[in-house]
């Protein structure tokens, strides 16, 4: 059974980078600046993966500009121009504009990238844009969102995937992962030395790409004097590390010497001529937005987790029985267990709705039915030790001596604030002929079972043993 692996992964903190070790250093004789890449037990790939949920997700629920938009085509093209110089792992850079009015950027694990439209208006030149961009680039080259995550944080991607399907506690899950979708965009917890650390790599990207690194400089300058409360969005996200303009000033007098002249294409006065008119959402609207579009999502879910209505005959090797026609059968019909789930409602590591059908030979001296199943609980309760037993009872399966015990434990799925929702697992054992233990386990957070428990029954009620 796999349920036990669920478990592990409810021990959750949220990530906070901060790790003291300065890995961005500037050579002192060239003025260059080297990345030493600090530890980090996640690989790139898996950077990727996180992001790439975290990515649909933020596309499923924000207000984005399309991509063929000459707005989010003229970003992509500066970010194309930047990534071309940033250093270390080549990810699969992204750029994306929020139509939204803030002066925000957020750039997720492993490359998706994305900007406001609210910075667009705001910037008087390409290398200030470049230079936010920059940042954000250089907060994924040095890989700050995970260089603190723990084994058990990265074990959450599966159930990432599956909150996202099912559109149950999606926020919750990311959150996990340190990463919080709020109307600001997505939230990631950066240390002063992480924003530190991109400031100045940034500003090396941006002059290895033929910007002017001191538009970086200007830029939040201009950030810091518009104050008002609390200040820009960009802001409290990145906070200033502490004398921030002196400091990234200091570190790009050290770079060789160029003549940064002022260069402003044609295509950015185009593009600043069309952003003036254009009327980005406010973070209230965006958060309306998020809301309606999260109530979408769930209906979606929820029409594919729904059972058809049909049915289907499962032949594995020690049983036969009735399930949905749209649910699907995992694990060989020969081999000792199956699951039988909607698509959606289960993961690599656990399942949140479906059946598992299995069996197991009795330990000697408990052969009874009533022993062994005690024993299979006992078993199940030392392997999930949140595993609670409301109730247990002699029951007939057709026609056939039965055990049912209904039991309460976590679902990997959560609620909007992390929290696991409760899940009622019911288990049925039944005795074969020749002894051996056939035991099904009905799995759905409690607040759905009554929905699907019509077609458990029907499941139940077709069961043959054989
Ligand atoms: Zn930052």
């Amino acid at each position: 059974m796999k349920r036990s692996s669920t478990l592990s992964l409810l021990a959750l903190v949220v990530i906070t980078v901060a790790c003291a070790t300065h890995r961005v250093a500037q050579n002192p004789s060239t003025g260059r600046l080297d990345v030493q890449q600090g530890f980090n037990q996640y690989s790139p790939e898996q950077e990727v993966e996180v992001g790439r949920q975290a990515a649909a997700e933020v596309k499923r629920q924000m207000p984005l500009l399309q991509d063929g938009d000459p707005v989010a085509q003229y970003v992509r093209k500066v970010g194309e121009r930047l990534i071309a110089h940033a250093p270390g792992f080549k990810y699969p850079y992204e750029f994306h504009v929020v139509n939204q009015k803030e002066i925000n950027a957020f750039a997720l694990p492993g490359g998706p990238t994305f900007v406001n439209l609210g910075t667009v208006q705001s910037v008087d030149t390409e290398g200030e844009l470049a230079g936010v961009m920059a940042h954000e680039i250089s907060h994924v080259v040095l890989r700050h969102a995970t260089s603190n995550a723990s084994k058990e944080q990265m074990a959450q991607i599966p159930l990432a995937i599956l909150g996202a399907v099912l559109g149950n506690g999606t926020g919750g899950q990311l959150a996990r992962l340190g990463i919080s979708l709020g109307a600001n965009g997505v939230f990631l917890k950066y240390s002063r030395d992480a924003e530190r650390e991109a400031d100045e790599l940034g500003a090396q990207i941006m002059y290895d790409a033929g910007y002017n690194p001191y538009d970086l400089v200007e830029f939040f300058g201009k950030l810091e004097q518009q104050g008002g409360s609390g200040g820009p969005q960009f802001l409290s996200d990145h906070p200033n590390p502490g004398n921030r303009q002196e400091d990234v000033a200091k570190v790009i007098s050290k770079f060789p010497k160029r003549n940064y002249a002022r260069e402003d294409t044609h295509e950015f006065e185009t593009v600043k001529e069309r952003v003036r008119g254009m009327k980005p959402m406010s973070a209230q609207e965006v958060a309306r937005y998020q809301q309606e579009q999260q109530v979408k999502m769930q209906r979606a879910a929820m029409e594919e987790l729904r059972p058809s209505g049909s049915f289907k005959t499962l032949g594995a090797g020690f049983l036969t029985m009735e399930y949905p026609s749209n649910w699907q059968v995992i694990g060989s019909e020969q081999s000792s267990g199956v699951t039988i789930a909607p698509r959606g409602g289960v993961s690599e590591n656990a399942i949140a709705y479906g059946v598992v059908a299995s069996g197991f030979r009795p330990q000697p001296g408990h052969e009874s039915l009533e022993a062994a199943t005690r024993d299979l609980v006992n078993s199940l309760q030392q392997q999930n030790q949140n595993v609670q037993i409301q109730d247990a009872q002699r029951i007939s399966v057709n026609g056939m001596p039965a055990m049912s015990v209904t039991m309460i434990s976590p679902s990997p799925l959560s609620d909007g604030s992390g929290r696991p929702v409760p899940e009622q697992d019911s288990l049925i054992t039944v005795q074969r002929q020749d002894g051996a233990i056939i035991f099904l386990v009905f799995v759905a957070p409690q607040q759905d079972m009554a929905a699907l428990n019509g077609t458990y029954q029907r499941m139940l009620q077709s069961l043959r043993v054989q």
